[in-house]
């Protein structure tokens, strides 16, 4: 039995697979993916002091580093169930059923989509799925694509589908719907945009965003926004227009636009049609917590982690005992915080095995997780600090009132 088992090999997974390694424990990584690394794989992006980060290289290093302290992987598994046994936990897969008594659950994230006639053409794909495509397995997603939904995650890959020539002929609003609601807002997308603006190439755009944080003048700046859009790596970011529909016969073969108001009205008769031969849904990025949920873990809706996630304390330890989280299951963020997460964990983990002298440690890491939170370059929402904080406060009062029932 290993003393530890870990679903998932993403960032948070793999650090933390080092860290209960490095504390002599032996540890088991299951993953439904062919290659370890999770979504790290695909990211690719430029720091502010001009390196590189390049998910796939930061990927090859975790796992060669987990290899070596002699790690297991299982991977192309999906775990279907977890069960609390007597003792720990009981994992099922496919093929196997596998116990331990310390599970971490570092699932990562899904995307969320958004509803659009025409979607389920051949050619229309998620964003991430197009940074899959592009970073992982490099292969073109088409010649000249579209992306509806305008936020942090599809900013980003936009930017990584030119770096891979790529021709965009715009991002661009959904039109607005009871399923669409902010994301077809353009006020809103306005100023989550302004939260990302630090990536903008031109320093004009830069500059410029920095005047328009203040209420009045980004209701200025949506009401005169050009209709041409504003231009970011070449890419037109279309805050008053919106996809009305995608056709094409058998496949996508172009995108119909419509000019909107502030609110994201469509205004009648503004209908124009973009050839394009992809397109891709940008929805954004949800926990993906299902295991957690079937586990029983208590959860909450913390608008600001990105939706429902499992109850957990600062220790990445659940509510249940033996049941860890880290990573983008516990809200989310980039790949450097779920990394710190993941040693969190780790440690948490190493301690409630009865190794000694964790606590100074322990602390420490805890520490570093907000000094990455603060320094993130991707930052998904700009409260997160305050939804880390909203969650601490709920553990509280959980633990309050479960220590009162059981005295
Ligand atoms: C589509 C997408 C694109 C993203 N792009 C960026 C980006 O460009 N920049 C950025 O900073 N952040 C990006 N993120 C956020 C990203 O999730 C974090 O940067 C970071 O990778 C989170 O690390 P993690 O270890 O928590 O999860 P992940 O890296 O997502 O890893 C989770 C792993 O768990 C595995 N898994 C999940 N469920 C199961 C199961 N039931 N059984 C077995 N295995 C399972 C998955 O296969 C995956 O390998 C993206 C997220 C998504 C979903």
């Amino acid at each position: 039995m290993n003393d530890v088992i870990i679903i998932g090999s993403g960032p948070a997974g793999l650090s933390a697979a080092i860290t209960c390694a490095n504390k002599g424990l032996n540890v088991l990584i299951i993953d439904e993916y062919l290659k370890p690394g999770g979504r790290l794989l695909g990211q690719l992006y430029e720091e502010p002091d001009g390196t590189w980060w390049n998910g796939i290289n930061e990927s090859a290093k975790l796992y060669e580093e987990a290899l070596n302290k002699d790690v297991q992987f299982l991977m192309n598994t999906p775990v279907h169930n977890i069960e609390k046994a007597k003792d720990g936990w009981v994992i099922y897969t496919e093929d196997n059923t596998f116990n331990t008594n310390h599970l971490l659950l570092a699932t990562g994230a899904a995307e969320s989509p958004i509803p659009v006639p025409g979607w389920t053409l051949p050619g229309v794909m998620s964003v991430g799925a197009a940074q899959v495509m592009t970073n992982v397995h490099r292969v073109k997603p088409g010649e000249k694509g579209v992306i509806i939904g305008v936020n942090v995650l599809s900013a980003a890959i936009a930017m990584e589908l030119k770096l891979a020539d790529v021709d965009l002929a715009c991002l661009t609003l959904p039109w607005n719907n009871q399923l669409t609601e902010e994301a077809a807002q353009p006020r809103k997308v306005m100023e989550s945009l302004l939260h990302v603006s630090h990536m903008a190439p031109s320093p004009l755009v830069r500059t410029g965003s920095k005047f328009m944080k203040n209420d009045f003048m980004k209701k200025l700046g949506i009401t005169f926004y050009p209709k041409k859009g504003v231009k970011m790596w070449d890419i037109p970011i279309q805050l008053r227009k919106a996809v009305i529909e995608i056709y094409g016969n058998n496949q996508v073969e172009g995108v119909t636009l419509a000019t909107i108001d502030t609110n994201g009205e469509v205004i009648k008769g503004s209908e124009e049609h973009i050839a394009c031969d992809f397109v891709c849904i940008a929805g954004g990025l949800y926990p993906l917590t299902e295991l957690a949920a079937v586990a029983g873990c208590p959860f909450y809706l913390i608008e600001e982690l990105g939706g429902y996630v499992p109850l957990h304390n600062t220790r990445m330890e659940t509510a249940l005992k033996g049941l860890y989280v880290a990573g983008n299951i516990t809200g989310i963020e980039g790949a450097k915080v779920a990394a710190a997460q993941g040693v969190t964990a780790g440690l948490s983990i190493a301690k409630d095995s009865g190794v000694n002298g964790l606590e100074s440690e322990i602390k420490k890491s805890i520490q570093s997780i907000e000094r990455m939170r603060e320094n993130a370059y991707i930052q998904f929402h700009s409260d997160v600090a305050k939804g880390k904080r909203i969650l601490q406060d709920q553990w509280k009062e959980y633990k309050a009132s479960t220590e009162t029932v059981f005295l």
